[in-house]
């Protein structure tokens, strides 16, 4: 059998920075896990616009499409600020997402332990938190039409329409159930059925969907008191789905429970595959950052765990994943920390390349 494929798509600003200690995270698992990964290596964004004349080539797209998995780094950066909106690093960013039809973006939310301190909560509230908030990425209100900025009488009037069909609601439902079968079996819908239509439609298609998951534990709740109780005493949720505008809003709520940009990954699903595995592409929520690109000071964490995520949904290395978290969480217990990182006084902070190498010698 061939290897499980993987497209490496490192972008621009720190993208390549931190991609190269993933890169010394996969070489470990090839020689010390007998795991090997067919990487291939492409441009994307500024990097393929300053190639190619734009942000992603076809044949990379083709490429993205072809693979079990793709990881990408960052794009855009003052260079490309610009440049005409169809050539802009982040299109080719969207057309990926939309190509790929990755409707299903799972964004973590999990405390290390010996961050507890640095998060901006009280520590029992966060400690031991991990939860995962699903967020359907394709459709919704950012999407829905009629949109624009209309005359009407004497003024304008500007117009966004929440929009949802049946399928629409059922895939991305039917990943978050997927998802809570192989965590804690426990799902949180959240919507505002109270007063929005969509709402009313993405609960009951959320809880016909959930009869095909009798084991799980489906709850509902209304979006604005789950962005409370997401503060409150986020360790009540394990797995929660919810619409586009909502999701995002929630996700960035959860992510600021745990601390650091630089910590956080991100996975992109769509549809199965032959192989059964979704369609994927795995990323770090933040960007390319470039007040800091160039200088070692990047915190490869967050994509050297959106690749623990790969490991776990497109390769069915949830043992591995496991592992990898685990150096991840033993190395920030050993005290070891980017610059991002810091809160107590007297700490000196390692590298980029040495926080990769510290992963490395714990696994
Ligand atoms: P984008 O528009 O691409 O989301 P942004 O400017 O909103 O980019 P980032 O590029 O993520 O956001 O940067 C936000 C801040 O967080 C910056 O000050 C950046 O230096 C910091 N930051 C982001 N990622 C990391 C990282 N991996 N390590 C350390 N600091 C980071
Ligand atoms: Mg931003």
């Amino acid at each position: 059998m061939s290897n499980p494929s993987l497209l490496i798509l490192p972008g621009d600003g720190i993208g390549p920075e931190v991609m190269a200690e993933v890169r010394k995270v996969i070489t470990w698992f090839g020689d010390k896990r007998d795991l090997a990964f067919d990487v291939s290596e492409d441009l994307v964004g500024g990097a393929a616009y300053d190639a190619h004349g734009v942000p992603l080539h076809d044949d990379t797209m083709a490429k993205a499409l072809e693979v079990d998995a793709v990881l990408l780094g960052a794009v855009g950066g003052p260079k490309y600020d610009d440049l005409d909106f169809s050539v802009k690093p982040e299109r080719g960013l969207l057309r990926l997402r939309k190509e790929m039809d990755l409707y299903s973006n799972l964004r973590p939310a999990q405390c290390f332990d010996a961050l507890a301190d640095f998060s901006s909560l009280k520590k029992d509230i966060v400690a031991g938190l991990d939860i995962m908030i699903v967020r359907e990425l394709t459709s919704g209100v950012y999407f829905g039409e009629p949109r624009g900025i209309f005359e009407e009488g004497n003024e304008r009037v500007g117009i966004n329409t929440q929009r949802y069909t049946e399928s629409e609601i059922e895939r991305a439902a039917r990943s978050a159930f997927e998802l809570a079968m192989r965590r804690n079996k426990k799902l949180c819908s959240m919507e505002k059925a109270n007063v929005m239509e969509s709402g009313i439609l993405w609960r009951e298609v959320v809880t016909r969907v959930g009869a095909d998951y009798p084991e799980v534990e489906l709850s509902h709740m209304y979006a604005d008191n789950g962005a409370m109780q997401l503060v409150r005493a986020p360790k009540q949720f394990d797995v929660i789905v919810t619409d586009n505008l909502f999701g995002d809003i929630l996700s960035d709520c959860a992510a600021m429970l745990t601390g650091s940009l630089g910590m956080l990954p991100s996975a992109s699903l769509g549809a199965p595959m032959d192989n059964g595995r979704p369609k994927a592409m795995y990323e770090p929520v933040h960007g390319s950052a470039p007040d800091i690109t160039g200088q070692g000071k990047a915190n490869p964490i967050a994509c050297i765990l959106s690749f623990a995520m790969a490991l776990r949904y497109s390769f069915d290395q949830g043992a591995e994943a496991d592992r990898l978290e685990a150096a991840v969480e033993q190395v920030l217990a050993d005290g070891v920390r980017t610059a991002d990182l810091l809160g107590e006084e007297g700490v000196t902070p390692v590298s980029t390349g040495e926080m990769g190498d510290c992963i490395v010698a714990a696994l």
